[in-house]
């Protein structure tokens, strides 16, 4: 508004959960944002509701018989925007001249090439897609300086700590007189559960999450407490922190999105209702404040706020998370491959649920970690974690 240029903004993974609610934000700041370009993996139904309503120049999908489709569509409808397929064309979507801001909600290690497309060519990212910041954590961060890109993370609890730091955080945490980065979790659908009952789980109940409505991958992630490893390796990238700064503190309200601690005793955290839209508003405004939709924060309906430590005997993803980081290099990458395949066994009904980190334990052991030098080490290391779980899903 009051004059400023319009931004223009490419949704990768626009038909998703973090997706549509991006554009619902984005729907209500027409003078403030304009849709560049909106990406799919197959889902080419929500797609053409989406090109509908945001008109963007550019919508990809990955495979060409779904841009085909969408394709005849668009020009019936009388609508310019050009539809392209594959990977090239989410990286075109993300690096375009014209494109000010990417948020990056791609599910998984299929969202790496274009997130780091954005960073390379100095947007502002606006960052979901965890598992491409797990995987490649300094090129990552390097990347960012370098070519000037913006990040913000828009993972609820990341986005709390830093709307908890201080302004200028870069360069360690104990610089700024932060101490301890509190991450809660709220420990998924089985939080409390005895280990025997945990085998026999089934993907709706691993996917039926108490607080917050996700994608089936990151709601599995978060029954076996993988999303809160895959978040502390988050952390430890995106603030500079070390492994034993990040304390996991289990809040079943996910009232509190996390907090940072500093040395005069002083415990920040940042509140509100579990609603994503809050965080991607932060991102899309920042350092400004915009209306976001989400239903102000009733206390008294709240009434407690209730606080555990994590079971790391029940979940061990948190602990092979934790160990992944500290082994570093290519470690984490080959965490996350072997997770995404145990987690779309365990969806295929293939696997079961406490066979998830038994799967992930078993890789990471079974694989040298090397240093992770470049894209190409690290998603050669995403390759092989993948063949030895497929592998092992296979000889049992
Ligand atoms: P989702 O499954 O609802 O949506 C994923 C999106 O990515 C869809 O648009 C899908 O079409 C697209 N996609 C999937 N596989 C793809 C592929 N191989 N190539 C190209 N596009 C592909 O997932 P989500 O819950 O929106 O999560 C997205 C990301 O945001 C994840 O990394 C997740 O960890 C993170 N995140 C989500 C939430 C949440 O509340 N949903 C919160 C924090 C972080
Ligand atoms: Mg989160």
């Amino acid at each position: 508004s009051q004059g400023k240029r319009q931004q223009t903004v490419t949704v990768l993974g626009a038909t998703g959960s973090i997706g549509t609610s991006t554009l619902d934000v984005i729907a209500r700041h027409p003078e403030r944002y304009r849709v560049h370009a909106l990406t799919a993996h197959r889902s080419r139904e929500t797609l053409l509701t989406q090109c509908r309503r945001h008109r963007p120049a550019l919508a990809v999908l990955d495979h060409e018989r779904d841009a085909a489709w969408l394709r005849e569509r668009l020009v019936a409808a009388g609508l310019p925007t050009e539809v392209r397929a594959g990977v090239g064309a989410l990286v075109e979507a993300a690096s375009a001249t014209e494109v000010d801001v990417v948020m990056a909600a791609i599910v998984g290690a299929a969202g790496l090439l274009p997130t780091m497309a954005a960073v390379r060519t100095g947007k502002r990212v606006l960052l979901a897609n965890k598992e491409a910041l797990v995987m490649s954590g300094a090129l990552f961060m390097d990347a960012v300086v370098r070519h000037g890109a913006t990040l913000l993370p828009i993972d609820s609890e990341h986005n709390a700590i830093y709307q908890c730091l201080p302004s200028e955080h870069r360069g360690g945490l104990s610089r700024h007189g932060v101490t301890q980065l509190l991450l809660t979790a709220s420990g998924g659908p089985f939080r409390g559960w005895p280990v025997e009952r945990l085998a026999s789980v089934t993907p709706a109940q691993a996917c039926a999450h108490p607080n917050w409505s996700m994608g089936r991958k990151i709601s599995v992630d978060s029954a076996t407490l993988m999303n809160k490893g895959l978040e502390l390796i988050e952390a430890c990238w995106l603030f500079d922190a070390r492994p034993e700064q990040v304390q996991v503190v289990v809040h079943p309200q996910s009232v509190i999105h996390s907090m940072a601690a500093y040395s005069d005793g002083s415990v920040l955290a940042q509140l509100g209702n579990p609603d994503m839209r809050t965080p991607i508003a932060y991102g899309l405004a920042w350092p400004e404040r915009i209306e976001a939709g989400v239903e102000a924060l009733d206390l008294f309906r709240v009434a407690r706020l209730d606080f555990e430590a994590p079971d790391e005997a029940a979940f061990p993803c948190l602990r092979l998370a934790r160990e992944a980081m500290a082994a570093g290099g290519t470690a984490p990458a080959m965490l996350n491959g072997a997770n995404e395949v145990a987690v779309d066994a365990f969806l295929a009904g293939r696997l079961a649920f406490t066979g998830i980190g038994e799967l992930v334990e078993r890789i990471l052991g079974a694989l040298p970690m090397e240093p992770a030098g470049d894209l190409e080490t690290i998603l050669e290391a995403d390759a092989r974690a993948r063949r030895a779980a497929h592998d092992w899903l296979q000889r049992r």
